[in-house]
């Protein structure tokens, strides 16, 4: 469905983005990769992942906090494949403390890396899209863009702010063929959350099993996490002719976290 198609996902040598960069890789699109880490492995998996479709894949180390390193991954990509045609602004971080003791350099960093990084790839990557006629932004937000917890002050505004940009960011687009759409899901078991589990088990004296169960319990109704594979289906579905005219939603997969 995608072949041809070039997509370029932020923060996905794990987690969410590697699955979603998977996810697309196996519709035909060739994907540009970024993140920090270890990146061999996952170039490998979305080769793998494309191999019947015989895609490319290609890795910018680009720091999504700072906006020449996003202007220079852009132009990488412009380079290699002539153009981003699906966007996916995934790259992302998290800190949690209460407002008063909330280090100033993480609000800064949060801000930055969640929520502006979305802003420079989207004004870079518009232009080309709307010569083309198609395009796809698709904004990983969170339940969190939907609704609070505490002690995440810098994630909620910032999750917040990124939903408010994929409406705008729709809206002025709203007559051509790009659309531009969120992802807010509840929890995923990645690097990012599995961090949040083992805080749980050193502040309550717990197994990681049962800290999993803690952390499940008091936020997400199904009691089950959702997988990067789910939220990979949602993106296909976002790129699909059936997304030509959905328009800036902010879709949740959290399991009924924000039905409550
Ligand atoms: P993760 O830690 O597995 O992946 C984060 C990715 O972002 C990694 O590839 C990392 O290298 C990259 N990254 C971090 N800082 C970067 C920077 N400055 N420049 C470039 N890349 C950077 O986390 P994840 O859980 O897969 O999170 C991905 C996105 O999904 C984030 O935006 C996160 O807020 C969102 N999200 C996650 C969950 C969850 O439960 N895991 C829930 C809702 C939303």
């Amino acid at each position: 469905m995608l072949k041809g198609k070039t997509a370029l996902v932020t923060g996905s040598t794990s987690g969410i983005g590697l699955g979603i960069a998977q996810a697309l890789a196996a519709q035909g699109a060739h994907v540009v990769l970024n993140g920090f880490g270890e990146y061999q492995g996952a170039v490998d998996a979305v080769h793998a992942a494309g191999a019947t479709h015989g895609v490319q894949v290609d890795y910018h180390g680009a720091d999504m906090s700072q906006p020449n390193d996003i202007a220079a991954m852009m132009d990488f990509a412009a380079q290699r494949f002539g153009r981003v045609d699906i966007l996916v602004n995934n790259a992302g971080i998290q800190h949690v403390a209460p407002v008063q003791d909330f280090p100033t350099e993480k609000w800064d960093a949060i801000l930055a890396i969640n929520l502006s990084s979305a802003f420079h790839t989207t004004r870079l990557a518009l232009p080309a899209m709307l010569a083309a006629g198609w395009g796809r932004i698709i904004n990983v937000a969170s339940v969190h863009g939907l609704v609070a917890s505490a002690q995440k002050s810098a994630y909620v505004a910032a999750k917040h702010g990124i939903v408010g940009l994929t409406k705008v960011t729709a809206l002025e687009n709203a007559t051509t063929g790009v659309t531009c759409n969120a992802i807010c899901p509840g929890w995923v078991l990645t690097p990012l959350v599995q961090k949040q589990v083992d805080a749980k088990a050193v502040q309550y004296g717990v197994s990681n099993a049962e800290a999993t169960k803690l952390l499940l319990g008091e936020k997400e109704p199904s009691l089950e996490f959702t997988t990067p594979e789910e939220l990979g289906a949602l993106a296909v579905f976002f790129c699909s002719p059936a997304g030509n005219n959905v328009r800036g939603v902010a879709w949740n997969m959290d399991g009924g976290w924000a039905a409550q």
